[in-house]
């Protein structure tokens, strides 16, 4: 669940700080980066004099194919945007839903951090029969199956959608830079997500410091 804990980071403008863990995961708390939102503002956030790097993009630079794809695209404004679809067909309970923001720490905290993480009740399945998550219950991770979340409630109804732009925060996180640009993603996880941090990295576009840390 790092990458809950990178995405409440980001999303909070925070790039200096150290978090200790006294065990072999990070707690994934309720699947969602609500808690560690909530222990950044209780730790206090402070600007400090460095300046941190900034990723502008300049050329569309797209990954994947036509069944999940991202784009990166030169920014509407100064700062992040983000539009993001997912689908998961017309017959399940998640359907197709997306969510479009500027991402700045008032919009992560409220419209992303307390969505969690979910599974379809296939995925749970396949996961228990090869003996992991074994002490996860219903409460603990959104498991769909095709009337909705079982025995669970969902914080928003477009819940899903949220968590994975949270996931998409989190794993541009990686990059150690802020992105001044307009992402449009489709369908995306993690591997692609990495793979267009890659890419743009690779780019080398104009990474400047600009900014102060917080
Ligand atoms: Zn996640």
């Amino acid at each position: 669940m790092v990458e809950h804990i990178l995405a409440a980071c980001a999303g909070m403008g925070v790039d200096n700080c150290e978090i200790w863990a006294d065990g072999a995961e990070m707690p994934g708390c309720d699947g969602s980066s609500l808690a560690f939102v909530e222990a950044l503002l209780q730790a206090g956030l402070q600007d400090q004099e460095a300046p941190r790097p900034q990723f502008v993009v300049e050329n569309v630079v797209r990954v994947g194919d036509d069944r999940a794809w991202i784009e990166a695209r030169p920014p509407d404004h100064f700062g992040l945007s983000l539009l993001y679809g997912l689908d998961y067909g017309p017959d399940g309970a998640i359907g197709s839903q997306t969510i479009e923001l500027a991402v700045n720490s008032d919009s992560f905290r409220c419209r992303l951090a307390p969505a969690r993480t979910f599974l379809l009740q296939e995925e749970a399945d396949w996961l228990r029969s090869r003996g992991l998550g074994k002490r996860v219950s219903y409460q603990d991770v959104l498991v769909f199956d095709r009337q909705g979340p079982i025995k669970n409630s969902l914080r928003f109804p477009d819940e899903c959608v949220r968590h994975k732009a949270l996931d998409f925060i989190g794993d541009l996180a990686l990059a150690g830079c802020d992105f001044v640009g307009r992402f449009v993603a489709y369908r995306s996880g993690h591997r692609l997500n990495a793979e267009l941090v890659r890419v743009l990295l690779s780019e080398q576009q104009s990474v400047q410091p600009l900014r102060k840390s917080a």
